[in-house]
């Protein structure tokens, strides 16, 4: 097994995985979870005899709330969160408010889907950043992981790219759901999608990290990277999956979507 510089611990949220970076006793979460997925984040650094303090730093790629819903819990713990500053204004008015109460339900049904009891996942619709992140930048406290802004599912996704140790956390850029690879649910802007897959096609990394769900290892995959980036590509714009013919209309409130305002990931 090559020897990383960190330890990548992986933890079956409520809907989605989640990754601790554990770097010289050091924490870094990718992503908050659901707001449930707060308490399991804690339980598992007590049994690794830490605590929250020794999380440095939650990452939000996104504000969907198996991503963003664990915020209000790790920011009363004072735990910094970074983000950019479009992602914590997806759900800005009214037309925000309505996607907000919209998405929390999509939700339960993905946590239906994947069988779990069911759990609360309300969760606030804004937040303020302690550090706000664009393009190119390093984290903070963490910086040998870089971000890279790739907007389709909605118009403030990130992925995160650790260049050193050849670590890719593709958040919900892509999803690998039972061995399969697909675009997630929903592509609200397909043109931004096409580029931001363009963008990560180039990436030269041995493991990549899945929100949905896990870890796969290049020489896994089965297929080459670009050959996947390619196949996806294909598919940007079909609606023959459960979720568009049933869902997608009850998506399209979001404020950046109904005003057609197509902005520059900030
Ligand atoms: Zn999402």
């Amino acid at each position: 097994m090559s020897e990383r510089s960190f330890i990548i611990h992986k933890i079956n949220g409520y809907i989605s995985t989640l990754f601790l970076i554990e770097t010289g006793g050091n924490f870094l979460l990718l992503d908050a979870g659901c707001s449930c997925d707060f308490q399991t984040i804690k339980e598992f650094l007590e049994d690794k005899g830490k605590t929250l303090k020794d999380l440095k730093l939650v990452v939000v790629t996104h504000m969907h709330p198996d991503h963003a819903g664990g915020v209000k819990y790790f920011k009363k713990h004072g735990i910094p969160i970074a983000s950019t500053e479009g992602a914590y204004k997806w759900y800005r008015g009214v037309g925000g408010f309505i996607q907000h109460k919209v998405d929390t339900l999509l939700a339960q049904f993905s946590a239906r889907r994947k069988q779990r009891v069911l759990k609360p996942v309300n969760y606030k619709r804004r937040f303020k950043p302690d550090f706000l992140l664009k393009d190119g930048d390093s984290l903070p406290f963490f910086s040998d992981w870089k971000i890279t802004c790739t907007p389709g599912h909605t118009l403030y996704d990130i992925v995160l790219y650790n260049q050193k140790e050849k670590v890719l956390y593709l958040a919900d850029l892509i999803l690998k759901i039972d061995d399969k690879f697909v675009l997630p649910f929903p592509v609200l802007f397909p043109d931004l999608m096409l580029k931001s897959l363009e963008r990560v096609k180039e990436y030269n990394f041995d493991t990549l990290l899945f929100a949905h769900d896990g870890i796969l290892h290049k020489k896994d995959m089965g297929i080459s990277f670009k050959k996947l980036i390619e196949n996806l590509k294909v598919t940007v714009g079909e609606k023959n999956r459960v979720e568009f013919k049933i869902f997608y209309p009850f998506c399209l409130f979001v404020h950046d979507k109904w005003v057609c305002k197509i902005k520059k990931c900030k």
